[in-house]
């Protein structure tokens, strides 16, 4: 077998593996295969930012908990996302003290405080101290770099994923 053969059949096979759950919308990310969509990889691997207005939870106001697109891991609660009309989901504080860490970026000629899922590092937005009560802050997060669990099945999808 040559190498360009093989390299054909495991990329069919891993093609194959990941067709059922494969989105048809190419904005939908589909970490289930174990693959970013090329947007999703966009924001949390390159520290990309989706186009405001533009992603799927910016108006989002179900009753439930945003994880981490990439790892799954237990990012927001519901209860604490506001309209803050910036055009990307806005939220006042984390799910929990250790849910994601927040670091001096510098780029673009601006100071802003990058935020990151503290499980796997992927870069989810920043946070500003613009925000509402009860404290003063806005995590400005993409919707690319999170999925939605509702409530009712937190329980049953959340079990083993970090607090
Ligand atoms: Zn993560």
């Amino acid at each position: 077998m040559t190498f360009r053969t093989f390299f054909l059949a495991s990329w069919a096979l891993l093609a194959a593996s990941c067709q059922a759950q494969e989105p048809q919308d190419s904005s939908r990310a589909s970490s289930w295969c174990g693959e970013l969509s090329p947007d999703a990889y966009r924001v949390l691997r390159e520290q990309g930012t989706e186009p405001r207005f533009s992603g799927e939870f910016w108006l989002h106001d179900e009753d439930g908990v945003y994880v981490c697109m990439s790892c799954g891991a237990r990012l927001f609660d519901s209860g604490t996302k506001f309209k803050s009309n910036s055009g990307w989901p806005s939220f006042f504080q984390p799910a929990g003290d250790t849910a994601v860490d927040a670091r001096m970026d510098l780029s673009h000629g601006m100071r802003r405080m990058e935020v990151v899922c503290a499980a796997c590092d992927g870069h989810l937005g920043h946070v500003f101290e613009d925000g509402p009560p009860p404290t003063g802050l806005r995590y400005c997060i993409n919707s690319v770099a999170l999925d939605f669990v509702p409530r009712d099945s937190v329980d049953i999808l959340l079990k083993k994923a970090p607090k």
